[in-house]
């Protein structure tokens, strides 16, 4: 699955069976336990967000942060970061397996420079694990996937 994007209100999702882009409002992220509603256009079950979400606006940022009732996992990154690119298919993988367990969310550091320093993201790749609006743990540099996870499950 290709990245997802974002707007202020919720993550886009489009829809497996008939490709309608189906926003998933922050507030519902994996509040139901075997998908995340119906597509608009066919009905049909959406899946819980399984591929990372790119945040391309402080907005979405924040409001994501603040409503998601699923810890977000956040990768800082830069596409001039070799090991950036190397991190790239194992944190899709890491959100790939902890689907409807937490939202796995991209911020690239050169266009999204607020985040990075409210953040104070000093090396790249970097992680932090928010619950709750809150930085509950974070981590750095290269990690194959069951690290990744290993790391947000017992923060
Ligand atoms: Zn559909």
């Amino acid at each position: 699955m290709p990245s997802l994007s974002a707007d202020d209100r919720g993550i886009i999702l489009p829809c497996p069976a008939c490709g309608t882009a189906n926003r998933i409002a922050y507030p519902r992220l994996g509040q139901q336990s075997e998908n995340t509603g119906r597509c608009g256009t066919c009905k049909e079950p959406l899946p819980q967000v399984a591929a990372p979400v790119e945040i391309d606006s402080a907005g979405a940022f924040s409001n994501l942060i603040a409503q998601s009732p699923l810890p977000v996992v956040i990768d800082f990154w830069a596409p001039w970061c070799g090991p950036c690119q190397m991190m790239a298919p194992e944190f899709a993988k890491a959100a790939a397996q902890a689907a409807g367990e937490a939202v796995f969310v991209k911020v690239n550091t050169d266009e999204q420079q607020q985040i990075a320093r409210q953040f104070n993201v000093q090396g790249i790749p970097a992680f932090a694990l928010m619950k709750s609006g809150r930085k509950a743990a974070e981590t750095s540099g290269f990690q194959p996937a069951a690290r990744l996870l290993a790391w947000m499950r017992s923060a």
